[in-house]
C-alpha cells in the first residue's frame, strides 16, 4: 500500500482535481490524503476569528464570500447532473454547519471544527467526482482513527489499531481517499495537526500501515536547496536524509511539516516530494541512507525570542542547567537553539505564549534579556567525514550579517545562527551567493 498526499493547490480548482485522476488510478493500492483547497484553511481561520471577536455580520459575510467560492468550482468540477446535485448539497450541509455558529457562543472546540470544514469539503468532493467517472472509491474518515494525546502528540498505537480498522471493513478496496490535517484529541473533540499538518497525516499513516512510500505531492519539484519565495534562484535537492530532511522540515523549509519526517524515519518509509504541475519531474527522495556530502540546504525559521540568562551562580555550578532547562519544561516549552558561557546562558523558543511566566521563574537565577523577532537560519547536509571547511564556508558568506547566536556540533547536519527578523532575507540571499554560488 501506498499513501499519496495532495496539497492545497494540488485540489486548488476543478481542473486540478480533474488533473489528480491519472495520479491515482492505476493497479497499486493507495490511501489519498488531501488537503483543502488552497485558501480554504485561512477563509475559516478569519471566519473563526470574526466569530471569536463577535464580530456575527463579518463571519456570515466571510462564510458567503467562501461558499460562492465553493459553488463555482463545484459547477465546473461535475459534468452529470446528478453529480452537481450531491456536490451542492455536500456545500449546502458544510455551509450551513458554519452559519450555526454565527447564531451562538462560541468556544475554542468549536474553531476546530470550523477549521475541518476545509479537508472534510474536499475528500468528499474529490470522492463524488471519482465515482462520476466510474472509479471505486472508499472515503476513509480520518476522525475515525487519526489522534492526539494529552501532550498534543500523535497516538500511533490507536492510530494503528483504528486504521486497520477502518481499512478491513473494506477487503476488496484499492482506492482510499482521507482528509489530512484533521485529528481527534485525548476528549475525543476535533482538533488538527497545526497548519501544514496533512503532510503529518500521510507520514502517520504510512508509519500505520508501514506503507512503501509515503509521497508528498505539491506545487514544486521537490525540496529546493533554498526558500524559493525570498531567493531567486535555487535548485531541487534529488536525495536526502530523513535527518537533514527532519532538520530543514523543523527549521522552516515550508514544503514540509516541522515535524512530518518523524513517523515515516521511525518505520523507516521512504519519502519522496513530488510536483502536481510536473508529475515527470525526479524530485526529492528521502530515506535512511547518506544521501551524499556537504552543504545541501538552508533554511529560516521566524518569529524566534531569543532569552539571555546572566548568573553569577553559574559560574562552576553543577545543576544549573538542568534548573533552567526545568523551567522550559514546566511550561511545555521547547527550546530550539542553546549556547552557554561561563556566566552566562542563551537559549531560543519558538512557542512564546507562556513567556512572561518564563521569564518570572527564570529571574530567580540572574538577570534575564529577551530579543523577539529573530530568525534562525539552519544550514544542513553532512558534515561529517572530514569535518573541515563547512564552518568557514558558512562564516565566510555571512560576513556581512550581524550574527547572535551560533550552533554547531549538535549534529553532523547542522549549522544554526541567529539572526534579527529583519536580516533573514539578506542571510539567505548570502548564502545563495557564498555556498551555491548563485548571484
Ligand atoms: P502544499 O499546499 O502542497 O502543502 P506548501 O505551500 O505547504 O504546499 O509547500 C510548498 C511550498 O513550500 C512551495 O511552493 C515553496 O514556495 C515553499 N518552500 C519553502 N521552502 C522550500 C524549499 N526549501 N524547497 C521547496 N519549497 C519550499
Ligand atoms: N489545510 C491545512 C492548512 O492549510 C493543512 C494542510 O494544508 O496541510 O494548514
Ligand atoms: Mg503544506
Amino acid at each position: 500500500m501506498q499513501v499519496l498526499k495532495f496539497g492545497g493547490t494540488s485540489v486548488g480548482s476543478a481542473e486540478r482535481m480533474h488533473s489528480l485522476v491519472q495520479l491515482v488510478v492505476n493497479e497499486q493500492p493507495k490511501i489519498v490524503v488531501l488537503s483543502a483547497m488552497s485558501g480554504t484553511t485561512n477563509a475559516l481561520v478569519e471566519i473563526a476569528s470574526a466569530l471569536y471577536g463577535k464580530d456575527s455580520v463579518k463571519a456570515t459575510e466571510l462564510i458567503k464570500k467562501l461558499e460562492e467560492k465553493y459553488l463555482i468550482e463545484v459547477k465546473k468540477l461535475y459534468r452529470k447532473e446528478s453529480s452537481l446535485n450531491k456536490g451542492t448539497q455536500l456545500i449546502q450541509y458544510h455551509f450551513d454547519y458554519l452559519r450555526a455558529f454565527t447564531l451562538d457562543m462560541f468556544t475554542a472546540n468549536e474553531e476546530k471544527a470550523i477549521l475541518a470544514q476545509g479537508e472534510l469539503l474536499s475528500t468528499a468532493m474529490f470522492h463524488f467526482y471519482l465515482e462520476e467517472t466510474g472509479v471505486t472509491s472508499v472515503l476513509l474518515p480520518a476522525l475515525n482513527f487519526m489522534r492526539i494525546d494529552e501532550n498534543e502528540e500523535p497516538d500511533l498505537a490507536y492510530i494503528e489499531t483504528h486504521i486497520k480498522a477502518e481499512l478491513a471493513k473494506h477487503p476488496d478496496a484499492k482506492l482510499f481517499i482521507t482528509q489530512g490535517y484533521i485529528c481527534r484529541n485525548s476528549f475525543g473533540e476535533i482538533d488538527n495537526l497545526k497548519r501544514g499538518g496533512s503532510d503529518y497525516t500521510a507520514s502517520l499513516i504510512g508509519a500505520a500501515i508501514r506503507s512503501v512510500e509515503v509521497q508528498i505531492w505539491t506545487d514544486i519539484d521537490g525540496m529546493h536547496n533554498n526558500d524559493p519565495r525570498i531567493v531567486n534562484k535555487t535548485h531541487p535537492i534529488h536525495e536526502l536524509s530523513f535527518d537533514e530532511a527532519a532538520e530543514l522540515a523543523y527549521f522552516g523549509a515550508k514544503i514540509l511539516h516541522p515535524t512530518c519526517i518523524l513517523p515515516a524515519q521511525k518505520r523507516n518509509i521512504p519519502v519522496r516530494l513530488l510536483n502536481t504541475m510536473q508529475p515527470e519531474a525526479r524530485g526529492t527522495i528521502i530515506t535512511s541512507g547518506i544521501a551524499g556530502s556537504g552543504i545541501k540546504a538552508v533554511a529560516a525559521k521566524d518569529g524566534i525570542t531569543a532569552i539571555n540568562i546572566k548568573s553569577g551562580r553559574m559560574l562552576l555550578a553543577y545543576g544549573f542547567l538542568r534548573s533552567v532547562f526545568e523551567v522550559f519544561e514546566r511550561h511545555k516549552t521547547p527550546i530550539d537553539m542553546i549556547t552557554t558561557s561561563e556566566v552566562a546562558v542563551s537559549l531560543t523558543i519558538d512557542n512564546a505564549a507562556h513567556l512572561s511566566s518564563i521569564i518570572k521563574e527564570l529571574e530567580t537565577f540572574g538577570v534575564v534579556e529577551i530579543d523577539t523577532d529573530q530568525t534562525i537560519i539552519c544550514i544542513v547536509g553532512d558534515f561529517g567525514g572530514e569535518k573541515k571547511g563547512y564552518a568557514n564556508k558558512v562564516f565566510d558568506a555571512l560576513k556581512e550579517i550581524p550574527i547572535r547566536m551560533i550552533s554547531y556540533g549538535g549534529s553532523a547536519h547542522n549549522i544554526s545562527v541567529l539572526v534579527e527578523g529583519s536580516l533573514k532575507k539578506d542571510a539567505l540571499q548570502a548564502l545563495n551567493k557564498g555556498l551555491f554560488n548563485y548571484n
